[in-house]
């Protein structure tokens, strides 16, 4: 069997009209000879009557405490109902097709009801549909756990289903169809000239997608890369060949340096912030002290960010959400703390900026050009990151985008 899985968001499943083209799609990938199994979303976004967001509204303030696990099997109604759709859309078109859950489908999670990671999948029920001749469609975004509870995976987890299946079954490509036609050198919504990239390896778009890149999930990109299984970045509504994730350039040996041709291949931005910078200069036990900050907010189950330990200051981010109760913690713990809300993360990615000399440079010529203040930075081999304030930020990824001639 020549297996393909193919992933669709809301937006590609939103109206009458968007479910025949993809269903379209399904269909011309059968009539090529390939099994597909086809993941899809909840139909549309926030606002929409059948979106996850919107179900969460229904139960939003009438108890402050719905237990997670059926705030789950709320979140997981949206593709089973698009999923449904589906299905009826491709028996319209003579194919035949079936509908898994994502329990039914083999994907087992563990308890971390809202936000839970796939254990195992076991594929056995796809296989033998698509041995029989169906068109298997596997509702995103969910699994069960051993003892038979639905979980969700969170954000972007429709994509992750797409890549564990696709791992699991050893599919030839898992092909992601969105609104766009492809990978981006920046997000289109903020920097109208940003251009389609043909390739991009696992690695590049897995900082873009950590860095705020919201076009695929990381986690997706990680599964995928664990088997070397290529992926597709389409566009469901357009015939562009999209963007193609791999390891390496194709049209390099193998063997030679893929660092060469591109230093930077993409600009990402995270919004809503904030900074903090603890002073500790009177820290009589410095490196007590810089354990005691960062212990207090794990308790606090508050994820930091942008960390610098410095000798006489720590500076982290966290988001904006739960800057307050950071604030309320360290406060308590009686330290002076310089706080910076809204803040913005813009990130440049790329395998090429290692060793290359004058892109830091740049970037800060760039960026004082622009009259962007930086008020925090860092680097690794792929990809260097600097806080602005949230006003500079699409001023900050256009100057970027510009500076690193991304627009040709
Ligand atoms: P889906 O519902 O299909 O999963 P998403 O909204 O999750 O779609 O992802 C597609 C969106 O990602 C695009 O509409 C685009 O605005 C956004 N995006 C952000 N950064 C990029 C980028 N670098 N390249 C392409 N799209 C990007
Ligand atoms: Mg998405």
């Amino acid at each position: 069997m020549h297996i393909l899985v193919q992933k669709f968001g809301g937006t590609s499943l939103a109206t009458d009209e968007r479910r025949a083209q993809v269903a379209s799609i399904v269909s011309e990938a059968v009539h090529e000879g390939y099994s597909p199994v086809v993941v899809v979303s909840a139909i549309g976004r926030s606002g929409d009557p059948y979106a996850t967001d919107t179900f969460l509204t229904m139960v939003k303030g009438i108890h402050p405490d719905l237990p997670k696990r059926e705030l789950d099997l709320l979140m997981s109604c949206g593709e089973v109902i698009s999923g449904t759709v589906l299905v009826s859309t491709l028996k319209s078109l003579g194919l035949k097709a079936v509908l898994l859950t994502g329990g039914q489908a083999g994907i087992i999670t563990n308890n971390d009801f809202g936000d839970a990671r796939i254990v195992r999948v076991e594929p056995a029920e796809i296989l033998e549909q698509l041995a029989a001749g169906y068109v298997v469609v596997v509702t995103g975004f969910q699994g069960v756990t051993e003892s038979g509870q639905i979980t969700t995976l969170g954000r972007g987890g429709s994509d992750t289903t797409a890549s564990a299946l696709g791992v699991a079954l050893n599919a030839e490509s898992i092909d992601i169809y969105t609104d766009v036609e492809g990978i981006m050198t920046a997000d289109p919504r903020i920097v109208e000239d940003a251009r389609i990239l043909d390739t991009v390896t696992y690695n590049e778009i897995c900082q873009l997608a950590y860095q705020g890149a919201k076009v695929i999930h990381p986690r997706a990109v990680e599964i995928a890369m664990q088997r070397n299984i290529p992926l597709r970045i389409k566009s469901t509504f357009s015939k562009a060949p999209g963007t193609l994730v791999t390891n390496m350039h194709p049209d390099r040996e193998v063997g030679t340096d893929i660092t060469t041709d591109r230093i930077i291949a993409g600009i990402a931005h995270t919004p809503n912030v904030t900074q903090f910078k603890i002073m500790t200069t009177d820290a009589s036990n410095k490196q007590l002290t810089d354990k005691r900050i960062f212990k207090a907010m794990a308790l606090a189950d508050i994820s930091v960010d942008f960390i610098s330990v410095q000798p006489e200051a720590v500076l982290y981010t966290v988001s904006d959400e739960v800057a307050a109760k950071a604030v309320q913690i360290l406060q308590n713990m009686d330290f002076e703390t310089e706080v910076v809300p809204s803040c913005a993360k813009v990130s440049i990615v790329g395998a090429g900026i290692a060793g290359v000399p004058g892109v830091m440079a740049d970037m800060v010529e760039a960026l004082s050009d622009a009259g962007v203040t930086i008020l925090q930075s860092a680097d690794s081999h792929t990809t260097i990151w600097v806080l602005v304030h949230q006003r500079d930020m699409v001023t900050a990824v256009q100057a970027l985008h510009k500076k690193f001639k991304l627009d040709i």
